[in-house]
């Protein structure tokens, strides 16, 4: 039933791409050092690459009743995914390193004390970094950033299944009231749909009206401005001020409703918007001669559209516009990611409301980590092909962060 790619090294019958690939990405892994952390002193000289992680669901139950076939083997110690491929009777494996796999029986707990929680680190030392959730839909992009079912914890314990962005919040709390630090902090919770911003922490009012009504006095463009110093923000976005960990929690639980609503408005439109959620920290420490000094890191934390639709609603007519200007963020992303790779001069920031509010996290100031998500069906295996390919091109990309 099960067909799995055998030995951890690539067949022979690997294609010579595959092997290129790895290639590749040995001399990344060496360079960046284990989890691609880099030192902080080779972050100044050279830069540090993009730090891409691979998940793999497991199968869901229904999958596994009806028998589905998997075809993605995953070996955590050697950082190592392969698809295994019939073409022609031929089995072809490919295998592609990351700086971090995590299989079907990874745990959250696990993903994030590995992978997240030294950027986390990183942001309360002042640093901007930025987590994408990428892939396919129905591969666990919002269980990973989020987490599944309810955040109700019991006695301020997080739930197992919580996700990367609960966890964070947490663990910053925890360290800023361990270091007694003086501080203050402000969230931001927005969606991207149709190249339109909607704030998901704004006042409750109808979103997605059925029908047309009158223009609010009180509802507040938003509009994403130029700062006139290559930056951009959003201008009428609700910021709000948080003190405590539970606080963030509800303002989560508030935004992510406001997604599921439109989603069972919007037929399935979660999978087609991206979700930025930023916590910005202001943290005051006094220097050896009594100088106040203010530190400021920014955590964004994003939950990127299904990248199905960057290969395949393209060529669909009819709804084309919603299509295109859907698609146009997550092909910007790409075409974004493939100019830094190749180091070509022009990068198109400019061309999508995404790829402008985020330039600083891709080539820019910030320390960026991409979650690749993918599913182990051989029904998915042409989506995780493109994923797994994607992926291991942003592995190239250079951040230096400031
Ligand atoms: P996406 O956001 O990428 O569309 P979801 O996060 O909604 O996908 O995941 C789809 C389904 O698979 C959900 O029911 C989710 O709970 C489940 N799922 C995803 N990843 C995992 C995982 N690593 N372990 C267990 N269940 C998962
Ligand atoms: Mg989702």
């Amino acid at each position: 039933m099960e067909k799995r790619g055998g030995t951890p090294s690539p067949s022979p019958r690997s294609t010579e791409k595959s092997g290129k690939d790895l290639t590749r990405s040995g001399d990344a892994n060496g360079g960046a050092g284990a989890g691609g952390n880099a030192t902080p002193k080779g972050d100044k000289e050279k830069g540090v690459n993009v730090q891409v992680i691979l998940r793999c669901r497991p199968l869901s139950d229904d999958e596994t009743k009806g028998n589905t076939p998997v075809v993605i083997s995953c070996n955590e110690r050697r950082r190592e995914v392969a698809a295994t491929q019939v073409i022609a009777n031929k089995q072809i494996d490919r295998t592609f390193a990351f700086d971090k796999v995590f299989g079907p029986s990874s745990k959250q707990k696990d993903l994030f004390e590995q992978s997240i929680s030294p950027i986390v680190h990183e942001v309360l030392e002042g640093y901007n970094c930025t987590i994408f959730a990428y892939g396919q839909t129905g591969t666990g992009k919002t269980y990973t950033m989020e987490g599944g079912g309810t955040r109700k914890a019991k006695s301020g314990e997080l739930p197992t299944d919580a996700g990367v962005i609960p966890r964070s919040v947490r663990q910053i709390f925890d360290i800023l009231e361990a270091q007694c630090a003086e501080y203050s902090m402000k969230v931001t919770f927005l969606e991207l749909y149709n190249e339109e911003i909607t704030d998901l922490l704004a006042p409750d009012e109808p979103r997605f009206p059925v029908l047309p009504v009158p223009e609010d006095k009180n509802k507040k463009p938003i509009a994403l401005m130029e700062d006139g110093k290559g930056g951009v923000f959003v201008r009428g976005l609700e910021e709000e001020v948080v003190y405590s960990a539970g606080e963030i929690y509800k303002i989560l639980d508030k935004g992510s409703a406001k997604r599921r609503t439109a989603e069972t408005l919007l037929n399935k439109q979660s999978s087609r918007s991206h979700s930025i959620f930023s916590i910005t920290i202001h943290i005051k420490e006094l220097t050896h001669e009594s100088e106040e000094m203010i530190k400021i890191g920014k955590l964004n934390l994003v939950d990127l559209a299904g990248s199905e639709n960057i290969s395949r609603s393209g060529a669909r007519d009819g709804r084309a516009r919603e299509a295109g200007e859907i698609n146009k963020s997550l092909l910007t992303l790409g075409r974004v990611i493939n100019a830094l790779v190749e180091h070509s001069g022009h990068v198109p920031y400019r061309d999508s409301k995404l790829t402008r509010l985020l330039r600083d996290s891709l080539g820019g100031k910030t320390k960026t980590c991409i979650i690749a998500t993918i599913s182990p069906s051989v029904y998915c295996l042409e989506e995780t092909l493109s994923t797994l390919d994607y992926a291991h091109r942003a592995k190239n990309i250079r951040n230096k962060p400031e």
